[in-house]
């Protein structure tokens, strides 16, 4: 292949690429991850490909983001499979920058989340969206693009930083993108990595039990039945822990719904040592 995406890992040689860009007139999408690429990483650089002239992804494992307990250090890295799926993708740029160039010695600010965070994820990891919202933050004032494409296999995310982006008239638009899958179902996910061959046969059960929960919504079954009857399920086929299965509003999270207004089924398993989440859309009955 002859055209090799570039990469950048200061935010000075960053800065240079982006004023060219600026300067003729470019419009600049940000698709922000941690690497470890998949199809679904993929999916999200095409919809900006689609939404402006230039796309920029980033690649960083954001420590802030990670309890001291959680699995920081055995995150995947690949940067090489990165590397070349994003020139395949024809990404314009990475932005890959190290953890000192992101959080120097002096670095002491913090983003607060706002109330889309406070339970669901926020429950089970507590100080995660308030780490989320600050490399966000850091990176959409790094590349300064005029839309951000997220994916919705992070829905709590999407409405945390949906928050962020309102609440601090920052001046760029947030795309959702739909969770890819493999053909059983299950959402791609970098820590799909870490599954035994046992454990990825139980993995499609999440996504399939979340599907009959809004089957069973749409029908009229009351939230707490369906809730009940969808952890029995994940436990029977071999989930170790439910941290939760929740019905919320779609678009605020929150546990007071109002009839006909879409839902979101919002779920988190363990297998093992691997926590795995997922979400579905479900109509409130009619
Ligand atoms: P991550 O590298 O896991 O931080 O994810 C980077 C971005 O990719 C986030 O916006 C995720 O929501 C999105 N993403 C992760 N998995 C999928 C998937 N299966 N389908 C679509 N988007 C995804």
């Amino acid at each position: 292949m002859s055209h090799s995406v570039k990469a950048v890992s200061t935010v000075r040689d960053l800065r240079h690429v982006t004023a060219d860009w600026r300067s003729a007139g470019k419009t600049i999408a940000l698709v922000p991850t941690m690497g470890a690429l998949h199809s679904g990483h993929v999916s999200l650089v095409r919809q900006a490909k689609d939404r402006a002239d230039k796309v920029v992804v980033s690649i960083f494992v954001n420590p802030t983001q990670f309890a001291p307990h959680e699995d920081l250090a055995r995150y995947p890295r690949d940067e090489a499979g990165d590397h070349a799926k994003l020139t395949a993708a024809e990404a314009d740029l990475v932005w890959s920058p190290s953890v000192e160039e992101m959080y120097p010695a002096s670095f002491s600010t913090g983003i607060k989340a706002g109330s889309a965070a406070a339970d669901l994820e926020g429950a089970f990891r507590p100080h995660h969206f308030d780490g989320v919202a600050t490399v966000c933050a850091k990176l959409f004032n790094q590349v300064t693009p005029d839309v951000a494409i997220f994916g919705e296999k992070d829905y709590q995310q999407l409405a945390v930083l949906r928050q962020l982006v309102d609440d601090l008239n920052m001046p760029l638009k947030l795309i959702a993108a739909p969770t890819v899958r493999e053909t059983d179902g299950l959402a791609l996910s970098s820590r799909n990595a870490y599954l035994s061959e046992k454990e990825r046969a139980i993995a499609p059960a999440l996504y399939a039990t979340i599907t009959d929960a809004a089957e069973k919504i749409a029908i009229g079954t009351p939230f707490s039945v369906v809730t009940t009857d969808a952890t029995a399920r994940l436990v029977k086929a071999g989930f170790t822990k439910v941290d939760y299965i929740d019905i919320r509003d779609a678009s605020t999270l929150s546990a007071s719904v109002s009839p006909g207004k879409p839902l979101r089924i919002l779920a988190a398993a363990w297998l093992g040592k691997t926590r795995l989440i997922d979400n579905v859309a479900a109509g409130s009955p009619s």
